[in-house]
């Protein structure tokens, strides 16, 4: 539609012109940039609005599985995308043009060096950074930091937005004789979410697409569930997750999503449940019943090894006569790290004859393990106190030894046992007040793990519950 009216033209070149601030502020909040952050205008209102969207969008995604996903997770995108604009009206009543410029600072990129981009003289540089909120924010210019300038004219400064810190933002008005700061709290909210989901392809496509961000997968699989499901064998498409976690959100912006109060998995007709509990300062997970779902110990303390030498009589490999072999071997390549099978502390690290580099754990209750032939030790001391999983030394040949191999004996009360058939000892529950707490934070999450459950699965599956454990009969 042409038309040679002058004034219309006008009006259409102002159009393009505002087609355009919508295609940058679009493409900025998809890189997650904060431009909204700093331009007054569309602050509060705006992000109340993405928030609003975001959570429909986030509901919409999670609760409904009959939504095909990508269908829900396109909603999800499409929803965000138009809270960037501003209302035409509004744009066209105000100043159309904004002189306010947001950047984004480079790696390696100084101040001095953006003033120059920006064509503003050093002293005008030099009269902000008599400012102590600038001082404060600029000391440590890291890349991503953005910062917005207002400069309706060439060479003139009248403005500054920037973050001072995580929590609070700073206006500088530098159009009076004495530079005017107006700080603002940056508000921080919590929320529980709970994202559940079936698996359609992988697991992680699943979680990603019900919300859930990579680090809090992560905790599903390397720590709740990592003793009972083998997450790269067992998992099938049809298996299903709920996982309640905290949110915590800064003026519109996710800013993490990792920690996980409780979560279900449901694979091969059975359903795992962990819950989050703090036990002595530290962070477990527990079954319904307050039993911790980590083992005291992990079956083998090394990962991609082959096991080259079983427990019992053989030939000694070096001395070449029958011997009692009172652990087993790991094949594995030098400086493969080896874990620590349990919490422990570590009674011994040092050179023991034939066993080259070694390492013995003090598990507590009669338990030791040692771990011989080390190429070199973790990052601890004898005495020091080690947790399950943490690297205590790396494969090697140190000792007797015909290569590169980890040898691990389990001890019960000095005696040597079979650590691949030995019966571990369970990990002490929750009891009286410890576990009377847990089951009072457990309710609220385990309420909604079941509404959800019920939303999203009664309707496909009218006779089945959810949970295979409660299913009568
Ligand atoms: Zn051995």
């Amino acid at each position: 539609m042409t038309n040679r009216n002058p004034d219309s033209l006008r009006k259409q070149r102002f159009k393009a012109r505002l087609s355009v601030q919508h295609e940058n502020s679009l493409h900025s909040r998809l890189r997650q940039h904060l431009p909204a952050a700093f331009n007054e205008r569309w602050t509060r209102r705006h992000w109340i609005h993405a928030g609003l969207f975001a959570s429909i969008g986030l509901m919409v995604a999670t609760i409904i599985p009959g939504f095909s996903q990508p269908v829900a997770a396109a909603g999800y995108t499409q929803a965000s995308l138009p809270l960037e604009l501003p209302a035409l009206e509004q744009i066209q009543s105000d100043q159309p043009a904004s002189t306010w410029h947001t950047l984004q600072v480079s790696a390696g990129q100084t101040l001095g060096a953006i003033f120059n981009e920006l064509q503003l003289p050093a002293s005008v540089m030099h009269r902000v950074l008599e400012n102590e909120h600038a001082r404060t924010a600029f000391a440590r210019l890291r890349p991503g930091t953005e910062i917005s300038f207002n400069i309706p004219a060439q060479g003139q400064l009248h403005g500054l937005r920037f973050n001072r810190d995580p929590g609070h933002r700073v206006e500088l008005d530098l159009q009076g004789e004495e530079i005017t700061a107006t700080v603002t709290a940056r508000e921080i909210t919590t929320r529980t979410a709970v994202a559940s989901g079936e698996i359609r392809h992988s697991l992680y496509a699943s979680a990603s697409r019900a919300g859930l961000p990579a680090n809090a997968i992560a905790v599903l699989t390397d720590e709740i569930f990592k003793y009972d499901i083998d997450f790269s064998k067992d998992v099938q498409p049809g298996d299903r997750f709920n996982v309640v976690y905290d949110e915590t959100w800064r003026e519109g912006e996710r800013i993490d999503a990792s920690k996980v109060l409780a979560a279900t998995f449901t694979t091969g007709g059975k359903t795992y449940t962990g819950f989050r509990f703090e036990r002595n300062g530290k962070t477990e997970y527990f079954d319904a019943e307050g039993r911790p779902l980590k083992k005291s110990f992990i079956r083998s303390p090394i990962q991609f090894a082959r096991l080259s030498s079983n427990f019992g009589a053989r030939r000694h490999p070096v001395l070449g006569r029958m011997r009692m072999h009172k652990g087993v071997d790991y094949a594995a390549r030098t400086g493969t790290p080896i874990m620590a099978a349990g919490d422990a502390r570590v009674q011994f690290a040092g050179v023991q004859r034939g066993y080259g580099n070694t390492v013995i754990l003090d598990h507590g209750r009669g338990h030791t393990t040692l771990y011989a032939h080390m190429s070199r030790f973790g990052k601890f001391r004898a005495g020091q106190r080690v947790s399950q999983g943490e690297i205590i030394g790396y494969v090697g040949s140190t000792g007797l030894s015909t290569g590169p191999h980890l040898h691990y004996e389990f001890r019960v009360n000095g005696q040597h046992r079979n650590p691949l058939s030995v019966t571990m000892p369970p990990p002490e529950p929750l009891r009286g007040a410890e576990l009377a707490a847990f089951q009072a934070q457990v309710a609220p999450a385990m309420a909604r793990i079941r509404g959800m459950e019920q939303v999203m699965y009664a309707q496909a599956q009218p006779q089945a519950t959810a949970r295979s454990t409660r299913t009568p009969g």
